[in-house]
């Protein structure tokens, strides 16, 4: 039966979904968001010239060592004082402190004898010493955060920084999750005999997560039509829709022909990868349907490879790509198949190590790896050779 290439199946999904509508929210809401905006800065970091230490602001060019300087006042954090000094004079600050005009350096505390109303200079300090100058780390108007970037805990603390509340983001994507199968078994029943306990559904919840999206619905479902047809009809109420199993071509593999008995459009079916094959994509009205293999390995595989992108562009990511690492292989490898084999491993101090048995229900496996490595039709590799990794962790 005829297969469709990974690339052609990709930008068939990716072509199906569109960015979501953007909205303002609090920061606090924002990580691992997209942003929808480019944002400057409105105010340069540091946002006034300040002391880098606990010491005296003084004049460097009257401040060598040995020097003996009258200290006229106090300059701590929090207000400015608007203190002057003149050469030979110094003023106790403290970090964070707006140095006062006159002042180009600060000595350390450490550095100093206090001595009365007077400060002797034990080591002396060249202009700028330990002034933090405004501007110097970043300039108004400087770009801060580009359109379709991930919005990380230290983009937020840049946004706060600069008194931004909130942040425009790209769509907020909700996800429903469907695992099939009469012979899964949700979590906390008894497990009969030839039963299995579902994890692809736990799994999916959390690769929805890490993605950024939420979870409206996770629900098990017996392989029966009508079964089916409704957990469907509840599931495409959301942005998007994964199943799991079902999607092969058993007699109790009921997903493609009840999504298009319900009017799905089916854009996708059978990708030659390795796992994965199954692999299924279509629209129900305005929701994206996803089928997954029930093979936990494939499961991930093809979430990885068509979901995850999918997310991310209606989120409005500027890149849809998972991070890649080249790392050394520490064996041979070849694929001789017909479909490029996404191969579980371990990079362990830049080399990677398959891990496990190389099957599509080899779960254990899997929960070692932390990279795959797309090995495609007819590639051999040697020990040695260095590759790209995909990561996701
Ligand atoms: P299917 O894609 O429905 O033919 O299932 C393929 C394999 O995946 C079978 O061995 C199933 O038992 C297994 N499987 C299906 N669904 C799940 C699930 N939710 N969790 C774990 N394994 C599953
Ligand atoms: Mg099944």
């Amino acid at each position: 039966m005829r297969m469709i290439s990974e690339e052609e199946a990709r930008r068939r999904v990716l072509q199906s979904v569109d960015l979501l509508g953007e909205r303002a929210v609090p920061l606090s809401r924002a990580l691992d968001c997209f942003s929808a905006r480019e944002v400057v800065a409105r105010l340069p970091l540091p946002i006034f010239d300040n002391s880098a230490m606990d010491g005296y602001a003084v004049v460097a060019s009257s401040s060598g060592k040995g020097a003996r300087l009258q200290v006229i006042g106090e300059q701590p954090a929090g207000i400015n004082r608007e203190l002057r000094i003149s050469p030979g004079e110094a003023v106790r600050i403290f970090t964070g402190a707006p140095i006062p005009g006159g002042a180009d350096a600060v000595v350390m505390q450490e550095d100093t004898t206090r001595e009365g109303d007077e400060i002797l200079v034990n080591v002396g300090v060249d202009p700028g010493e330990f002034i933090r100058r405004r501007g110097c780390d970043l300039a108004e108007g400087q770009k801060i955060l580009a359109r379709g970037e991930r919005i990380r805990s230290t983009t937020i603390a840049l946004l706060a920084s600069q008194g931004f509340a909130d942040v425009t983001i790209g769509g907020e994507v909700n996800a429903a999750i469907v695992s099939t199968g009469d012979e899964v078994v949700m979590l906390g029943k008894k497990l009969d005999q030839g039963q299995i306990y579902d994890s692809n559904s736990i799994l999916l919840q959390a690769l929805v997560q890490r993605c950024g999206a939420s979870v409206t619905l996770a629900e098990h479902c017996r392989d029966q039509r009508e079964r089916l047809i409704e957990a469907i009809q509840r599931g495409i109420k959301s942005h998007i829709l994964v199943i799991t199993g079902g999607v092969s071509v058993g007699e109790h593999d009921l997903v493609q022909a009840t999504l298009r008995s319900l009017g799905a459009r089916i854009d996708v079916w059978r990708v030659a990868i390795k796992p994965g094959k199954p692999f299924l994509f279509g629209k129900a009205g305005g929701c994206a349907v996803f089928g997954l293999p029930g093979n936990p390995v494939s499961a991930f595989v093809t979430f990885l490879q068509f979901v995850h992108p999918a997310i991310l562009k209606m989120m409005g990511a500027n890149n849809l790509d998972l991070p890649k690492t080249p790392v050394r292989l520490a064996v041979d490898l070849a694929n001789e198949g017909d479909r490029t084999h996404y191969m579980r491993g371990r990079i362990d101090n830049g080399t990677f190590v398959p891990t496990g048995r190389q099957e599509s229900h080899a779960l254990f496996g899997l929960s070692q790896s932390n990279a795959l490595l797309p090995v495609a039709v007819g590639e051999s590799l040697k020990a040695g050779a260095i590759v790209e990794v995909q990561t996701w962790d």
